[in-house]
C-alpha cells in the first residue's frame, strides 16, 4: 500500500461516514432529551396533578410563573393547547382575533379557534410575520350588529413562518398600546420566545410586563420532550385549567415530563445563543449557492430559503436525505432549516460540505 492508496482509503471511509451522519433540521422540535435531562426527569417527585399534587409540575409552573413576573402558569401538552386555552379564556363566541396571517394559531393549529371558541381570524399582512404600528388600529371593527367583535390580539415571537423573525420589547410594546386603547386583551404565542431573548438581551419578565397571557413551548429549542407553559393572571388561569381538564389534558403523574421542562428552564435557554449562530452560518454558506435564489434575513435558530430555476424542494430534499440531512419544504421552491439541541458545528459543517458539493 502506497501513501496514495492510504489517502484514497481514507476518503473513502470519510466519505462513507459522512453519509452515516444524520442531521435533522426539519425541525427544534427533533431533540431528544439529554442524558442529564433523563435523570432529572428519573428522578421527579410525582403525584396526581388533575388533585394538584404533583409538586414537579406545582414546581414547573411556579418557577415559570416567578421568571415571567405573572401571577400563574399552567402545564399543557402542548402549544396548540396552550395558545387555543388562551384563546379560548380571552373571547366570546362571534368575537375575532387579529393577528398577522402567517401565524401559527391561523396557519397550524386545524382551524380549531372556530370549533372550540367559536370565533374568526382577522388577518393582517405584515412583514415577515411581524405587525406594523397602526395596522392593528385599522383592523379592529367598529361596533355593529352585522360585524364580529374584535376582542382579542395575538402576536409571535419569534415567526416561525416569518423565517424566525424577531420582535424587540419595545415594537411590542407599541403594538400592545395600540389593541389596548381598541379594548383589545393581548396573547403572545412565545413558543420561541427565549431564542429571541438571546439576541435582544431582554428578560422574560420584560415580556411577562407586556403581555395579558404568554405561551411558551418547552419541546421547542429547549429541549424537552414534551410540554408548553400558559402564563397569566390567577383567575384565567383556573379557567384555562378546567378547559384543560375538560379537552383530556388533564395528565396525572405529570411530573416525569414536567421536570424535563425545569431542567430545561433551568440549564438551556442561554445555549439557545448557538443554535441561532449556527442557523446564521447556514444561511451565509447558502446565500452564494447557484440553486439558491435568496436566503431570509436569519434572526434566530430558522433559515428559510428560496430554490433557483427550475429546482423544487422536494426534489432538492431527497438529495439532501441521501446524505443524510433531512429538512422540510415550506413551499414548492423553500426549504426551512432549524437549528437545536441536537444540531452541533460538525453537522453544520457537513451540511455546508454537501452543500457546496450539489452545487
Ligand atoms: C410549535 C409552535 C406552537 C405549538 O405547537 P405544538 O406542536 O402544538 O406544541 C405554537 N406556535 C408556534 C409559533 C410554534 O412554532
Amino acid at each position: 500500500m502506497n501513501l496514495y492508496n492510504i489517502v484514497e482509503e481514507s476518503q473513502r471511509r470519510m466519505a462513507k461516514y459522512q453519509k452515516t451522519m444524520t442531521v435533522n433540521l426539519t425541525s427544534d422540535t427533533a431533540t431528544r432529551p439529554t442524558p442529564k435531562m433523563l435523570q432529572a426527569m428519573f428522578a421527579a417527585e410525582v403525584g396526581d396533578d388533575v388533585f394538584r399534587q404533583d409538586p414537579t409540575v406545582n414546581k414547573l409552573e411556579a418557577t415559570a410563573a416567578e421568571r415571567f413576573g405573572m401571577e400563574a402558569a399552567l402545564y399543557c401538552p402542548s402549544g396548540t393547547m396552550t395558545n387555543q386555552l388562551a384563546i379560548k379564556c380571552h373571547t366570546q363566541a362571534l368575537d375575532e382575533v387579529i393577528c398577522e396571517e402567517k401565524s401559527h394559531i391561523y396557519q397550524y393549529e386545524g382551524g380549531v379557534y372556530s370549533m372550540l371558541s367559536s370565533v374568526s381570524m382577522n388577518l393582517i399582512k405584515g412583514e415577515r410575520g411581524k405587525l406594523l404600528p397602526g395596522q392593528i388600529s385599522a383592523a379592529v371593527k367598529p361596533r355593529y350588529d352585522w360585524l364580529p367583535i374584535s376582542s382579542l390580539l395575538v402576536i409571535e415571537n419569534t415567526c416561525n413562518k416569518g423565517g424566525g423573525s424577531i420582535y424587540t420589547n419595545e415594537e411590542a410594546r407599541t403594538l400592545v398600546q395600540e389593541a389596548r386603547s381598541s379594548g383589545l386583551a393581548v396573547h403572545l404565542d412565545g413558543a420561541r420566545l427565549f431564542n429571541a431573548l438571546v439576541e435582544t438581551k431582554e428578560s422574560p419578565a420584560d415580556w411577562g410586563k407586556t403581555f395579558d397571557t404568554i405561551s411558551i413551548c418547552l419541546s421547542k429549542g429547549l429541549g424537552a420532550p414534551v410540554g408548553s407553559l400558559l402564563l397569566g393572571p390567577e383567575n384565567l388561569i383556573d379557567r384555562a385549567r378546567r378547559y384543560r381538564k375538560v379537552l383530556g389534558g388533564g395528565m396525572r403523574q405529570a411530573g416525569y415530563l414536567a421536570a424535563a421542562g425545569l431542567y430545561a428552564l433551568e440549564h438551556h435557554t442561554d445555549r439557545l445563543a448557538e443554535d441561532n449562530a449556527r442557523a446564521r452560518r447556514l444561511g451565509e454558506a447558502l446565500a452564494p449557492l447557484p440553486f439558491v435564489a435568496s436566503v431570509e434575513t436569519v434572526e434566530s435558530n430558522i433559515c428559510i430559503f428560496h430554490l433557483a430555476g427550475a429546482l423544487m424542494a422536494a426534489d432538492f430534499l431527497d438529495d439532501l436525505a441521501e446524505h443524510g440531512i433531512q429538512a422540510v419544504p415550506f413551499g414548492p421552491q423553500m426549504v426551512r432549516f432549524t437549528t437545536h439541541l441536537d444540531v452541533t458545528d460538525e453537522m453544520v459543517d457537513h451540511v455546508i460540505r454537501t452543500l457546496q458539493k450539489m452545487a
